[in-house]
């Protein structure tokens, strides 16, 4: 059995972005559709919680105990807690058009009659920025281009209000502006609607942009978690510190990632590591002790996790 994600523990707080980031292969997919309950067989969450505060009264439900095709969890999809990912068309169907695939989402979670759905459908396409809502309503997808589609199910994601977004790579197959512009929406709309967002991306400058917390992801670790500034601007774990150095400095050609000065690639997960499963690639990795024990977690401030031989020694110092 792999274990792809193991003791990743993290809380998003109400109103706040929490990015999760890591190279492709860290486990921060698995990390997001666990929460939801639909990990790709065969996977499954064997062991674990997943604490959803559903009312805001400090009294949560373990999503993870929930039957992942019963009742109780597919009320809590869409209406609470909603999702967007990298490829528009894992939420679309391109034989409907857009507006009633939206409004059917609307008709699951509520008792509005066909007007107001209709009508509900056509301010979340104005919300997220389509262009001539009425009329897109009856467009199929098709007929939208890139940017337009991720608009679409960004609406579909958001037309019943959830408390929590999950956003997987939402922004990755988009050219540099549409992303900036989608980035930018989310911003916006996770304010205006107090939403809790969980957005999930390899890219540390995506981060930047739009992050309250971060948490940082390696072979299905969580490694360091922390208030981006402080992750920006005092790292504590090796990884990210060498996810901060590939980033593109402006100016400098975003050549197909060939600029990443992290050493080697993220192992297969049949073939973790020993020790520190970042010990292979680690700069600062010690023999004797890297390889052989794996590092625990230590909290060096608040709402600030490492999981470094290094960080330990200095808390303890
Ligand atoms: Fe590097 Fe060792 Fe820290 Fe792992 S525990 S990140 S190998 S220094
Ligand atoms: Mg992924």
């Amino acid at each position: 059995m792999v274990t792809a994600v193991d003791g990743a523990s993290f809380s998003v707080p109400r109103g706040k972005t929490v990015c999760v980031v890591g190279e492709s292969g860290c486990g921060k997919s698995v990390t997001g559709r666990s929460i939801l309950r639909i990990v790709d067989a065969p996977g499954r969450v064997v062991g674990g919680s997943i604490l959803w505060d559903r009312d805001g009264t400090g009294d949560p439900v373990d999503l993870a105990t929930l039957d992942p095709g019963g009742p109780d969890i597919r009320k809590i999809r869409g209406d609470e807690i909603a999702m967007v990912f990298q490829e528009p068309m894992t939420s679309l169907s391109p034989v409907h058009t857009i507006g009633s695939q939206i409004a059917e989402s609307v008709r699951l979670h509520t008792d509005l009659d066909d007007d107001a759905v209709r009508g509900r459908v056509i301010e979340v396409l104005g919300q997220v920025g389509m262009p001539r809502p009425e009329s897109r309503y009856d467009a199929y997808t098709f007929q939208l281009s890139g940017g337009m589609r991720q608009r679409a199910m960004i609406a579909m994601a958001l037309v019943c209000h959830p408390r929590l977004l999950i956003a997987d790579e939402p922004t990755t197959a988009l050219d540099v502006t549409t992303q900036a512009q989608i980035l930018r929406l989310m911003v916006q709309l996770q304010a205006e609607m107090d939403m809790s967002v969980l957005f999930i991306t390899h890219d540390m400058g995506v981060v930047a942009q739009i992050a309250d917390e971060v948490v940082v992801m390696y072979l299905g670790t969580v490694v360091e978690t922390g208030p981006t500034e402080q992750i920006f601007t005092d790292p504590r774990h090796p990884y990210t510190r060498a996810l901060l150095q590939a980033i593109p400095r402006f100016g400098q050609r975003r050549a197909g990632r060939a600029l990443s000065i992290i050493p080697g690639s993220v192992p297969d997960p049949y073939r973790r590591p020993g020790g520190c499963p970042f010990h292979p690639r680690c700069a600062q990795a010690r023999p004797g002790t890297c390889d052989v024990v794996e590092p625990a977690t230590v909290t060096v401030a608040e709402r600030r996790d490492v999981r470094c031989v290094l960080a330990a020694e200095e808390v303890h110092s």
